[in-house]
């Protein structure tokens, strides 16, 4: 994918195009720019203070359906704030729109936010949406977010890492299925790494995931959690095995974390 990228020269020179992506989170928006910004997990405490800054001095703020929603009260009052993504009635706005928008809205002289939910750049599209921008001379702002990869196991109590227990964790898409011709995922690769396996947009193919790590070698007794709707108020984890996950977690919706390894079966106090 790196090739697609534009200005590839100059990032092998190490100079990002258009990107404050290093410093100045803080430094006030720009009109006609793009600001990324991570919203976090859900909990509007979990926002970065770099993210609330740029949500208070938007134009306009394109949201996207995991964006906490709550910290959309810090907009001023006659911030635009445009739902795209998946919409309720099964609607969606696709991301090449998103991208147009994106560059609209700039082109127009506003200082435009794109608020995702966790952080824009894991599985976020924010890599395309930054490139988009690019493209059309946009300058764009990077602000990070609290990635729910890493903040539903915290928020369940669930260390990614532990000193002499898990040495790494790797975290991966479950949108598709194992053995399905559009997985790029070496299943029995990830069944060996010995670190802690974490898997976003996995619960429609929980049992066939599950299945495929045992058919890798994995124990059945490995310890795995799903943790659903981290920093939201119904929050709620099912802890089981390898063995018996998928029957336990039978009635989970998205949007749920699958945490699978030692660190799952930690319980403290
Ligand atoms: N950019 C986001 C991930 C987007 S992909 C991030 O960094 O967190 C969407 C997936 O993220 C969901 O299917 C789910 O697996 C996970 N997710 C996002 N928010 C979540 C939450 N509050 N609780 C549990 N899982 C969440």
């Amino acid at each position: 994918m790196i090739e697609n990228l534009p200005h590839k020269e100059e990032q092998m020179n190490h100079q990002l195009p258009h990107s404050t992506a290093t410093t100045g989170t803080l430094a006030p928006l720009e009109p006609g720019t793009v600001t990324l910004v991570g919203g976090g997990p859900g909990d509007p405490g979990l926002l970065t203070v770099a993210g609330l800054r740029a949500l208070e001095q938007a134009d306009v703020v394109l949201v996207d359906h995991l964006a906490p929603q709550d910290s959309l009260a810090s907009c001023r009052p006659d911030c635009e704030q445009v739902w795209v993504g998946k919409l309720p009635r099964g609607e969606f706005v696709p991301q090449e729109r998103i991208n147009e928008l994106l560059v609209e809205h700039a082109q127009a002289g506003r200082r435009v936010v794109r608020f995702k939910g966790g952080d824009n750049f894991v599985f976020g599209r924010g890599g395309e949406e930054w490139q988009a921008c690019a493209e059309a001379g946009i300058a764009v702002r990077i602000i990070p977010g609290v990635t729910s990869s890493v903040a539903a196991p915290a928020l369940a109590g669930i260390p990614v890492t532990h000193r002499s227990m898990v040495q790494g964790f790797t975290v991966v898409s479950g949108h598709v299925p194992p053995g399905d011709p559009r997985s790029q995922l070496d299943w029995a690769a990830l069944a060996s790494t010995r670190t802690t396996l974490v898997v976003l947009m996995g619960v429609k193919y929980l049992p066939q995931i599950v299945a495929e790590l045992q058919t890798h070698g994995m124990d059945p007794a490995t310890p795995v959690a799903v943790v659903v709707k981290a920093g939201h108020p119904d929050m709620r984890q099912v802890r089981g095995s390898l063995a018996d996950i998928a029957e336990l977690a039978q009635q989970v919706t998205p949007p749920a974390v699958t945490v699978i390894g030692e660190v799952a079966g930690l319980v403290w106090g």
